[in-house]
Order: structure tokens, then C-alpha cells, then sequence
């Protein structure tokens, strides 16, 4: 019994935390310091040989405390806890899943890369590649769930960027249309692109995912990020983010968050281990909810089309790759409703107990329309090609009874 392998859901109370070094608290008290006293010069010099990489750790040394920027326990702990789910190396958690992203791709691109990416992706993403990233002489080149790996590289062929391709960054299921990409394609791509003189690192973003339901380091990815605002935090009070995967890269990461200085602080640290402990009971009875939200919505005569992974036609491609990386159709689902934005509007407006904002993954439901809110700025042409219409809602389903939930959503139907 000694070397029983205890679930994830089991350790997230102890992982990682010793009581005798907090006065025997069960619980990991908030470190709210900014730096650490060492118990004699040498350890110091000790400390910041390790975490300035001078020499490798000793067997069995842990790495000392220093200076809240560099580690504290609230986050070393939080990111030993984390890297259980994902079965990853490391971790290293961001004050937003932003931070987390933009940490990643300044670490990995360069002037005159070109960085491939899945659409749609998350709004703040679509920004940053295609606003942010070319002033630095950086290019995306963006492809969608209809392309198979040999369209992506007949498309880069074309342009004559075969060279210059250093990293493949997925998100899937896509928001807000739960469009599914092939993690094992996606790294085909990049082991295809790859030579002796550069990498192509792969990158997923399992935010609507959760950690619990897809886990792309078993499917070909480097590293997964994390908006741990969304089903991580859980309870929409907080901002955070996370990257997790193998050593080689993470050392990378965490260097590069050292000095931009956008790690998250120990308040939100030990939020996060707070939220840790519901995790799978949070997103459990969020799915459970879901299912029967999706069943309503798709007999219902207001309603068009809905866009729920528990709902993707058997014998298809995107039921095989759902198959292959999901373990769940998840909490979050979108619909079109018979109408427009006037329709779609009278619909959110009439809301009582769901509330109208943007964010997702949360204890409480949430709806908001893509392509006036999280999709604005997406550009007519693409919002086409990814179907985010007018006449889309889209919702994340919370811990409430199934019961109000689905009271709600039809009375505010029976308004329009
Ligand atoms: C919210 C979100 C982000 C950005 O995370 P923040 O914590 O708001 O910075 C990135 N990706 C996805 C898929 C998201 O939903």
C-alpha cells in the first residue's frame, strides 16, 4: 500500500505542503512576504547558484526561497498541485492567463518567425498575435478545423515559410463554436517543420477544457497554458494564468517570467489551492448541468442550431478526434437562436437568474453574445468562416440546480 498512486482529486488538500514548517497549520497560510531571511550567508550564495543556474541541484535539494518574484510557497505549492492533473514536469503560474501567453510566445519567437495558429482563438490572443507580434517583426498565420495537416503545409509552402515556422499554437475547442483540432495532427506539422537548426514548439490553450477533461502533453504538445481564471480559479474571483509541460522548455519559461516580473502574487496563489480542492467536483456537476441544458435547447422551437460537443454526429472526423482527446463534452455550449441580434438581445436581457457577462468556467452561469462582446474584433470575414453570427449565444453552464437553469433559459426564450 506504501506506493499507492493517490488521484489528483485526493492529494489537492496536502500535495506539496508540510504543516511543520507553518506551526502544524493544516492549511498553507498566505506568504504574504516579498523576500526570504536564509540562515546563513552560504545558503544564500547557495540558493542563487541554483536559481541562477550556475550548477544543477544536488539530489534531493530543494530549491531555497529567495525573493517573491523568483518563488513562495504559495505558488511552489500551487504549481507542484497543478502539474498533477496534466502529469507535466513544471508549472508556473502567471497573474493572467494573458501573461501566461505572451510570456510564451516572447520566449519562443523571434524577428522574421512566423508562429502558425488555430481559429478562432480566444479574443486577447487574436490581438497580441495578429496587433502585437508584428511589430516585433513576428508573423501568424492563422488555419482552421477544416485543414488537415498537408493543407497547413502545402499553405506554408506557398508562402515560402517553411524556414522561418517556430511554433504551432492550438486552441481547442475552439470558443465559441466548440470546433475540435487535431492535437496529433498539429504535431505532425511541427515535427514535419522542424530541422536541426530550430524547434517548433507546440502550444495548447486546454482553457475550455479545464484541467480535467483533455490533456494535450499526452497528445503531442510542448506546453499547455491556462487561463486559470475560468475553470481553475472557478468562482469569477480572480485573474491568473498557467504553463505547464517538460523541463526543457518550462526552465525557459520560468526565466523569462523572472524577469518581466508577472508571476502571480500569494494572495491569488493561495486562492488557487482553495479552488484546486473543487475542481473536479465543480467541473463534474458543471458537464452533468450541461448535458441536460444542451437536450433542452435542442428541441426547443426558438432554437436553430445547437453547438455542444456531446452532440458531434458519430462517423464523422471532429466525433473521431473528440474521441480520441476528450474525456467529456464539457460545460460550455452555444446556440443560434431563430432571429438576430435584436432576438439574441431580448433573450440575454431577460435573463433572471444567469448573469449577462463575458468569462466562463465559473460556479455561477454566464451567457453573452460572441459577435458584438468576445468576438468583436474578429474580423467580419473570419466571424463567417467560424460561424460566430448574429444570431449566436453563447453559455457557460454553472453549479446552479438543472432545474432554475433550464427555467430560466425558457422563460427568457418566451420573451422574444
Ligand atoms: C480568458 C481566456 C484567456 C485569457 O485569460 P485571462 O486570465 O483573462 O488573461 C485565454 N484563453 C482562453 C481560451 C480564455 O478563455
Amino acid at each position: 500500500m506504501d506506493d499507492r498512486r493517490f488521484h489528483p482529486e485526493s492529494l489537492m488538500m496536502s500535495y506539496g505542503y508540510k504543516p511543520e514548517l507553518s506551526e502544524g497549520a493544516v492549511k498553507c497560510p498566505i506568504f504574504q512576504t516579498s523576500t526570504f531571511v536564509f540562515k546563513s550567508a552560504e545558503e544564500g550564495k547557495a540558493f542563487f547558484q541554483v536559481a541562477y543556474g550556475q550548477r544543477e541541484k544536488r539530489p534531493n535539494e530543494e530549491l531555497g526561497l529567495i525573493y517573491s518574484r523568483l518563488n513562495n510557497p504559495d505558488l511552489q505549492i500551487l504549481e507542484e498541485r497543478l502539474c498533477l492533473w496534466d502529469e507535466a514536469d513544471e508549472c508556473a503560474v502567471f497573474e493572467s492567463g494573458m501573461s501566461a501567453i505572451s510570456t510564451v510566445m516572447l520566449e519562443f519567437l523571434r524577428p522574421g518567425d512566423v508562429l502558425l495558429y488555430s481559429k478562432p482563438v480566444y479574443g486577447g490572443t487574436d490581438h497580441f498575435i495578429n496587433k502585437v507580434l508584428p511589430e516585433y517583426g513576428i508573423v501568424g498565420l492563422g488555419f482552421t478545423s477544416d485543414q488537415e495537416a498537408e493543407e497547413i503545409l502545402a499553405m506554408v509552402d506557398t508562402l515560402n515559410l517553411r524556414e522561418k515556422v517556430k511554433m504551432v499554437y492550438v486552441e481547442t475547442p475552439a470558443n465559441p463554436t466548440n470546433a475540435l483540432f487535431d492535437l496529433e495532427a498539429c504535431k505532425f506539422v511541427a515535427d514535419t517543420l522542424t530541422t536541426a537548426e530550430k524547434d517548433v514548439v507546440v502550444v495548447v490553450d486546454n482553457t475550455y477544457m479545464g484541467p480535467l477533461w483533455q490533456h494535450p502533453l499526452k497528445h503531442g504538445a510542448d506546453l499547455v497554458v491556462y487561463s486559470a481564471t475560468k475553470y481553475i480559479g472557478g468562482h469569477s474571483d480572480l485573474i491568473a494564468g498557467a504553463v505547464l509541460g517538460g523541463s526543457k522548455y518550462m526552465k525557459r519559461v520560468r526565466t523569462l517570467r523572472t524577469f518581466l516580473g508577472n508571476m502571480a502574487g500569494p494572495w491569488t496563489g493561495w486562492l488557487l489551492m482553495r479552488s484546486l480542492e473543487t475542481l473536479k467536483v465543480r467541473m463534474n456537476k458543471q458537464a452533468e448541468n450541461a448535458v441536460k441544458v444542451a437536450n433542452f435547447l435542442e428541441s426547443h422551437p426558438k432554437v436553430e442550431k445547437v453547438y455542444y460537443l456531446g452532440f458531434i454526429p458519430e462517423g464523422t472526423r471532429q466525433y473521431e478526434i473528440y474521441q480520441k482527446q476528450l474525456s467529456c463534452a464539457g460545460a460550455m455550449l452555444s446556440f443560434d437562436i431563430v432571429g438576430g441580434e435584436a432576438e439574441a438581445f431580448k433573450f440575454l436581457n431577460s435573463l433572471k437568474l444567469m448573469k449577462l457577462a463575458v468569462s466562463l468556467g465559473s460556479t455561477e452561469s454566464l451567457a453573452e453574445h460572441p459577435a458584438t462582446m468576445t468576438h468583436s474584433d474578429v474580423s467580419p470575414k473570419d466571424r463567417e468562416e467560424i460561424h460566430i453570427s448574429e444570431k449566436l449565444v453563447r453559455l457557460s453552464i454553472g453549479v446552479e440546480h438543472f432545474d432554475d437553469i433550464i427555467w430560466d433559459i425558457s422563460q427568457a426564450l418566451d420573451q422574444i
